[in-house]
């Protein structure tokens, strides 16, 4: 008897979030579907919406779905500023410990922008740092906001970092820090990258202070290749490369454990295009991408990169961000239509 064997199903959580979230959601969904990738979503809210449902922010049925699944994929969560709940994005990070906020920053054929040979690598320390959340008022009109760093998080990401770009045949780390001003705690986070770069002999290794590096990175980016970095100068900088290639509608992202991962782009809820059908969800999408390489769908990681590919390049249909007039939900049919 001949069985025909129905593709694996991937057991995979899908967080919408909010503001453009479920709209870019909903068009990578369509896509990974029109591309055959058999995926079951086990779809879960987080941040204000969890709240109304469940009464807690990122709800323990959401941590638990992921653990079981290992993957998922994340739309952006709105975070109250200055007041209200701390960051649902940052406790995700750390309660399922993925260390690792990989961001590669390219640019896409078909997309102008104010450079054409980007090509870059940001590793950002996902855990501690300023995004302790451990602040306090002293006395009345005095905070302490505390920066953590540990030796341990410092190598782990170093190790990643230039396992990364051994692994990717990348030529150059480049550490960024400001540890002339903190000397203990960014004096650590390069002493334990110096220790680390001494196991890769073959790649090239340099430093630069996170100031002078913006500096060099908006007038030679393609100076830079891997970039390892402290979490809030890797938030911070990483905007600063979506800009270097068209936008944050277009830099995807994934957050790397041990155990799980967390695929999302670097960009927020955009609450001011929010609910219009109008945001890009490219950055998502490659982020998606990101998250089929992992899985071991890399075919039809590479037939949708092609689509994609060939939609931008055809300069028709493209949004707003792109100069482009067209909806979310008509670039991602045009990318469906390009896959069938
Ligand atoms: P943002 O990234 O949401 O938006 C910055 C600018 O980029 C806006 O003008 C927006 O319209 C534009 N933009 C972002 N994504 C776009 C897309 N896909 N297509 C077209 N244009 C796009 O940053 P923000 O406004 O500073 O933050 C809004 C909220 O998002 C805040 O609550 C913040 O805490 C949260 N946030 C969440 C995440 C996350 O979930 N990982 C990341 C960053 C910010």
């Amino acid at each position: 008897m001949c069985h025909i064997l129905a593709p694996m199903s991937h057991a995979i959580t899908l967080i919408p979030g909010d503001g453009i979230g479920p709209e870019v959601t909903d068009a990578v969904v369509r896509i990974l579907a029109a591309a055959g990738v058999a995926i079951d979503w086990d779809r879960h809210d987080a941040g204000i919406l969890a709240v109304e449902k469940t009464g807690q922010t990122l709800p323990t049925a959401l941590v638990d779905s992921i653990r079981r699944n290992r993957v998922a994929l994340k739309g952006p969560v709105t975070t109250p500023v200055g007041e209200g709940f701390t960051s649902v994005n940052v406790g995700l990070r750390k309660t399922l410990d993925l260390y690792t906020n990989l961001r590669p920053v390219q640019n896409l054929a078909g997309v102008d922008s104010r450079f054409s040979n980007v090509d870059l690598v940001i590793v950002r320390e996902n855990t501690e740092d300023l995004y302790s959340g451990l602040e306090h008022v002293v006395v009345p009109g005095v905070v302490e906001s505390l920066k953590i760093t540990t030796e341990k998080a410092c190598t782990r990401i170093a190790e990643f970092a230039f396992d990364y770009a051994r692994r990717k045949a990348r030529r150059k780390v480049t550490a960024i820090h400001k540890a002339n001003i903190m000397k203990l705690g960014d004096g650590l986070f390069l002493d334990s990258v110096r220790a680390v770069a001494k196991k890769y002999p073959e790649i090239a290794y340099d430093e630069r202070i996170v100031d002078a590096a913006c500096m060099h990175l908006v007038m030679h980016p393609e100076r830079f290749d891997v970039l390892v970095l402290p979490n809030l100068f890797g938030d911070i900088v990483s905007d600063l490369a979506a800009g270097l290639v068209g936008g944050l509608g277009l830099v995807p992202g994934a957050n790397l454990g041990t155990e799980s991962a967390v695929f999302e782009a670097v960009h927020g809820s955009a609450p001011d295009i929010a609910g219009q059908d109008v945001a890009n969800p490219t950055a998502l999408l490659l982020s998606a991408l990101l998250m089929l390489d992992h899985i071991g769908e890399t075919d039809a990681a590479q037939r949708i990169r092609e689509a994609l590919g060939r939609v931008l390049a055809d300069r028709r249909v493209r949004t707003r961000d792109l100069g482009g007039t067209s909806s979310t939900s008509a670039f991602a049919g045009a990318i469906c239509d390009e896959l069938t």
